[in-house]
């Protein structure tokens, strides 16, 4: 067995790790005290993900991106995941589904995306819809050849960054014909209705959208009439990689501070790394992180050999909800490792600690994976969780 990882691999995360420390960390107090980016700062960060080479990682070379390898994207995931406020959102990963475009939807958004030139964001959760995708009432109107979409988005991420929406839509308000549409952001009707505040302090925003008689071509439709849900499933699986390696970048940075730090605190005329009860907490870290790492790495690997696909998709909810759990337990020890300088928001593990929490939520919230693994469990058995990959 041989876990080594190949120099080309080695070479991506030493990219990813210049990018987040010379670009990234540069920018996280500016954000954290003025609570955004000044526009400027916007359009320089997005051509230095293009200097970095680091725009379009999860798409095919033919298309504009990188053509990285999941445990690639991994590997750079988990760099950018060190860097606070959700800063690691500003090196885009066009929607997988954009895979499945026709050629001129090729050309005309995911090329333009891979290369920085056009942003997606994504719409699906609505008021009454969220868990529950059953409950989608967004509604796409065949009027000729044409679509009329109506209907509420919340917590549409990165809408501001954005030039075009992938909305997720019934087919003549039909729950069997859930369908995905690409919806250009000045379209007539599409307005913001609310731009909420949240925990984490974030570079470009979640509003709340309303789509009022939205007019699109039938060339707009993503995939085919129908499709919606399976397009999302491999998206959730690369989504919630990505999540959990961001949030095993989160741990580590914290962790190595929280390390450092409790050497250099002396509390009761020893460092506070000789109390047991910091030592233990560091060692807690040191085991959970290296647990979630190993996790997390073979299954991109995995997914990289091409296992088979309902396999990835449980394997996937697995990672994630381990991911995102172990770093609210981490972050919260690095917190408290620092005291009151852990409560500061100029510490980076303080911003750190926020920004994890909504990991738990998005993309499936923790109570969701655990949904998911337990119906895999009851339809398959123990196997997905204890066996072993061997190539056929
Ligand atoms: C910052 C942020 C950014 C987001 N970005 C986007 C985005 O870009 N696009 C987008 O479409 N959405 C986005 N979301 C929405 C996100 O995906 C949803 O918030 C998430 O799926 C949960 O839905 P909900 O908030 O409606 O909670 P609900 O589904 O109402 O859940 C509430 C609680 O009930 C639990 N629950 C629900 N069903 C079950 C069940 N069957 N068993 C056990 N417990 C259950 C949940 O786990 C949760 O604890 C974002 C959310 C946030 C907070």
């Amino acid at each position: 067995m041989d876990l080594t990882l190949p120099p080309e691999d080695l070479a991506w995360k030493a990219r990813a790790k210049t990018f987040a420390e010379t670009v990234l960390f540069p920018l996280e107090l500016e954000l954290e005290m003025n609570g955004e980016l000044p526009r400027a700062t916007k359009g320089a960060l997005r051509s230095a993900v293009v200097a970095h080479g680091l725009h379009g990682i999860n798409h095919a070379v033919e298309v504009g991106g990188q053509g990285c390898t999941q445990l690639q994207q991994t590997l750079i995931s988990e760099e950018l995941g060190k860097a606070t406020n959700a800063l690691w959102a500003a090196v885009w990963h066009p929607a997988a589904p954009l895979k499945h475009g026709t050629p001129a939807q090729i050309h005309d958004y995911l090329t333009p995306s891979c290369l920085g030139k056009r942003r997606a964001c994504v719409a699906v959760t609505e008021p009454d819809a969220g868990s529950d995708t059953g409950l989608i009432r967004t509604a796409a109107m065949h009027n000729g050849d044409r679509y009329v979409i109506s209907g509420e988005k919340w917590f549409v991420t990165s809408f501001d960054e954005a030039d075009y929406v992938i909305v997720h839509a019934l087919v003549d308000g039909d729950p069997a014909q859930p369908t995905l549409f690409l919806v250009d952001r000045d379209a007539p009707g599409l307005t913001v209705e609310r731009h909420p505040k949240f925990t984490h302090t974030y570079a470009f925003g979640h509003p709340e959208l309303r789509f009022e008689r939205v007019e699109v071509g039938a060339d707009r439709v993503l995939g085919k009439v129908g499709q919606g849900l399976d397009l999302t499933k491999d998206w959730f699986v690369e989504a919630r990689l990505q999540i959990a390696a961001n949030c095993l970048g989160a741990s580590i940075r914290a962790f190595e501070m929280a390390n450092d730090w409790a050497a250099r605190r002396v509390q009761f005329g020893t460092s506070i790394r000789h109390h047991q009860a910091i030592e233990f907490m560091l060692a807690d870290m040191a085991v959970e992180i290296m647990a979630a790492k190993s996790m997390i790495y073979r299954v991109s690997w995995e997914i990289d050999q091409g296992i088979d696909r309902k396999l990835a998709h449980a394997r996937a909810s697995v990672v994630k909800l381990h991911a995102s759990e172990m770093a609210g337990r981490v972050l919260d020890k690095a917190v408290q490792i620092f005291g009151g300088r852990g409560y500061m928001r100029e510490n980076p593990v303080e911003r750190l600690n926020r920004d994890v929490r909504v990991d738990r939520i998005w993309e499936g919230t923790s109570e969701i994976q655990r949904v998911i693994i337990g119906s895999q469990l009851a339809k398959r058995g123990t196997g997905p969780f204890t066996d072993w990959y061997s190539p056929p």
